[in-house]
């Protein structure tokens, strides 16, 4: 712990939650003894748990919870926004010390809490929970999970840790770096990646999730994919040049071919088929090309309408101080009056 400054010695758990009714009361317990363990490693330790506009009784749970452990901080988000900025949401609120981002399902084991700990204090700031097995994963799932870390690794040039989700722990100055990152399209692995800093892997067994089903259904993650190497890389773009100069030169070659025929052998009017498979052929490629171009234009478009990331409905700081609660689970109180908008730097 010596080598972390005194006002740096704070530890806030961040997780995201979305309709996780089922799985919150069964990770909590598990989490009052990660946040123990860091307190016996002279932390101060927090948790901060993001309603991401669930439809279920996640936010009543959630109040009931923080009734009982004043170290729990709550957020809700105005609707549904997504992990990541229902991530971003909670990292822009933590005022001192490091993070450790966790999934609210159980999936990222908080028993791993003082591994991460004891890394941060060897110097890293990027403490990263790699997997080496995904419990209650179909094999379409790990194929596909596997494919993606390999063409990204392909495509951008910003390193992206391979089998690395978002369970992580942050060291103060790379969190405030993160938080400098306001793009609208937040593809947090690669966001991550980009900040450099030193960074370690820590390799665990991902477990099935205790309650509830995944929020990442196939088309889903295959967005997700998408989201993942349009904003950090143009390699696509760069292909449909190539392909555009490949066609290009083939269609001068075959042109050759028709001009040589008919000086030749006459032209009695034929190739009806062959015409048709050029035509068909160009036709798609250029779709293809204009499809490419338009995902880079959508995304610069929603870039350009500088809207907040995030709209916040409540707020409720962890008081680290046992008193009586005045919980309130319908989410009606404001605790900041109007809506807060998450487009400043924390
Ligand atoms: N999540 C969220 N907002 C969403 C979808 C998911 O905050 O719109 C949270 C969810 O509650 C969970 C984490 O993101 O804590 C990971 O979701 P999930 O377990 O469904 O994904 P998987 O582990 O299957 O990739
Ligand atoms: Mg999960």
């Amino acid at each position: 712990m010596h080598r972390i400054a005194p006002e740096d010695r704070c530890l806030t758990l961040v997780i995201a939650a979305y309709n996780e009714a089922d799985a919150l009361p069964a990770l909590q317990p598990r989490i009052a003894a990660a946040l123990d363990a860091a307190e016996r490693e002279g932390l101060q330790a927090r948790v901060l748990y993001i309603d991401d506009g669930s439809r279920d009784a996640t936010w009543s749970i959630l109040h009931g919870l923080a009734a009982r452990d004043p170290r729990i901080g709550l957020l809700r988000l105005s609707r549904n926004f997504g992990k990541e900025a229902a991530l971003t949401a909670g990292l822009d609120r933590i005022e001192r010390g490091a993070a450790l981002i966790l999934d609210a399902d159980g999936q990222d084991p908080p028993e791993l809490l003082p591994r991460f700990i004891a890394k941060w204090c060897e110097g890293f700031d990027d403490v990263h929970g790699t997997r080496i097995e995904r419990g209650g994963e179909g094999w379409l799932k790990r194929v596909t999970a596997h494919a993606f870390y390999r063409v990204m690794a392909a495509l951008s040039k910003t390193p992206v840790p391979r089998d690395t989700g978002d369970f992580r722990l942050l060291s103060p100055r790379a969190l405030a770096a993160l938080r400098q990152l306001r793009e609208r399209h937040r593809f947090m692995k690669g966001l991550f990646g980009w900040i450099g800093f030193n960074q370690v892997a820590i390799p665990y067994h991902r477990q099935a999730r205790v309650a509830g089903r995944s929020k990442f259904g196939f088309w889903k993650l295959w967005n997700f994919a998408l989201e993942g190497i349009t904003s950090f890389s143009t390699a696509p773009l760069r292909a449909a040049t190539y392909l555009g100069v490949a066609t290009a030169f083939a269609a001068f070659v075959y042109a050759a071919w028709i001009v040589a025929k008919a000086l030749l052998w006459g032209d009695p009017v034929a190739g009806w088929p062959s015409m048709m498979a050029v035509i068909l052929f160009l036709g798609g490629t250029q779709l293809v090309a204009l499809g490419l171009i338009g995902e880079y234009l959508g995304r610069l478009y929603e870039e350009s309408k500088q809207r907040p990331l995030y709209l916040v409905d409540c707020w409720r700081p962890a008081t680290g101080v046992s008193s009586p609660q005045h919980s309130n689970p319908s989410g009606a109180s404001h605790a900041h009056g109007a809506a807060t908008a998450g487009n400043e730097v924390g």
